[in-house]
């Protein structure tokens, strides 16, 4: 059942897995059953499965780093992960744990310790881990399922970035609509992505690199393909810098892990204005137009951030200077922090056994 191990600079995203896997089942009569690390295999579930059919499933995509201090293996706020795979859960109308997060992290941290050899060493190197919930209810009709599968399977990645930032060039005009108010929007389901692969090839084939998802009559910013969106800009107001990301209020919006860590950051060095309200594609095309738009980046854990370096709206193309000066700071605070060269806030790096 061993897995070829490629070389650690041959890694190709999500392709390698390790050796194991972590299992917990529920059922309606048993609920949570005892949960099990077994050697990564095919799963074997019937045809009629409601995941397979209606989408009833989630996910969470977070990482084991090696530390580049003291080698300790660690991760990074995986309570926000376990928070976030709860709230998905209840989305979905599936049961809540019986177990706390905490006592799902040991099982998650057991997988890692068991497959340690498979996390590279070195910078941008990690080990994703990708905790998943589906139904397993066989029953083609529409219900709440009777049974589920929560599994965690991990895969070594290599960095996402080779040879220094690439910037992503995306655009707005497309006639589709990633999430809504009192959507899906704010849990990491499935059928969110699914219904992303039909613009995101429309948008290949204009030649941007990925979607800029907005919403409603004002043309709200929400999202970048899968990342969360920020904007540095002078602000035409009060005529000072500020760093913009949508608010989560409206549901819309996926709660990002580096999402909330950057805007934490920002905040506590208090130097500029850091606001969660909607930016909107005509304050943004009007701040390029006067000089005001400073940087533009996507936030999300595979990447942890990614230059915007221009933004195809209503036929044209917005050129962002990306001089990439707050992109590359915030880089290197959040990545210092997860390889444990910096001391983060207390909770956010977490050497594996040491997690409350
Ligand atoms: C996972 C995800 C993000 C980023 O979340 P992180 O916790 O920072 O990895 C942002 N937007 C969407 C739509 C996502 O699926």
């Amino acid at each position: 059942m061993r897995s070829e191990m490629s070389k650690p600079e041959e890694l190709v995203f999500g392709t390698t897995l390790s050796d194991h896997m972590l299992m917990i089942e529920w059922s309606k009569e048993k609920n949570w059953m005892d949960p099990r690390i077994i050697p990564r295999q095919d799963l074997n579930i019937s045809p009629a499965a409601s995941s397979l059919h209606y989408g009833i499933q989630c996910f969470e995509g977070m990482k084991a780093y090696r530390s580049i201090a003291d080698d300790s293996i660690r991760l990074f706020r995986p309570d926000m992960n376990m928070k976030r795979l709860s709230s998905s859960m209840d989305r979905l109308q599936m049961p809540g744990f019986d177990f706390n997060h905490s006592q799902l992290i040991d099982c998650i941290e057991n997988l890692v310790l068991l497959d340690q050899k498979w996390i590279p060493e070195g910078e941008g190197y990690s080990l994703y881990l990708r905790p998943t919930v589906i139904a397993t209810h066989k029953f083609l009709g529409l219900a709440a399922p009777d049974s589920l599968l929560l599994f965690c399977i991990t895969s070594p990645v290599g960095p996402y970035y080779k040879s220094g930032f690439a910037p992503i060039r995306l655009t707005t005009d497309t006639p589709y609509v990633r999430a809504w108010p009192g959507g899906t929007g704010a849990a990491k389901v499935g059928g969110n992505y699914a219904s992303t692969m039909k613009p995101q090839a429309e948008a290949a084939a204009k030649g941007y690199s990925q979607v800029l998802w907005l919403f409603g009559d004002d043309e709200s910013i929400t999202e970048v393909g899968s990342m969360n969106v920020f904007f540095f800009l002078i602000n035409k107001e009060t005529s000072r810098p500020e760093l913009v990301t949508a608010p989560l209020d409206r549901g819309d919006i996926l709660p990002g892990v580096t999402r909330d860590s950057i805007l934490q950051l920002t905040r506590s060095w208090g130097e500029f204005d850091v606001s969660e309200r909607f930016p909107t594609m005509p304050e943004i095309a009007q701040a390029a137009k006067e000089g005001r738009l400073i940087e533009a980046f996507g936030a999300g854990t595979a990447a942890v951030v990614t230059p915007i370096s221009c933004i195809e709206y209503q036929g044209n193309d917005i050129e962002i200077p990306a001089t990439g000066k707050l992109t590359q700071r915030i880089w290197d605070e959040i990545t210092g922090i997860q390889y444990g060269k910096i001391e983060g806030p207390e909770g956010w790096s977490i050497p594996i056994g040491d997690h409350q």
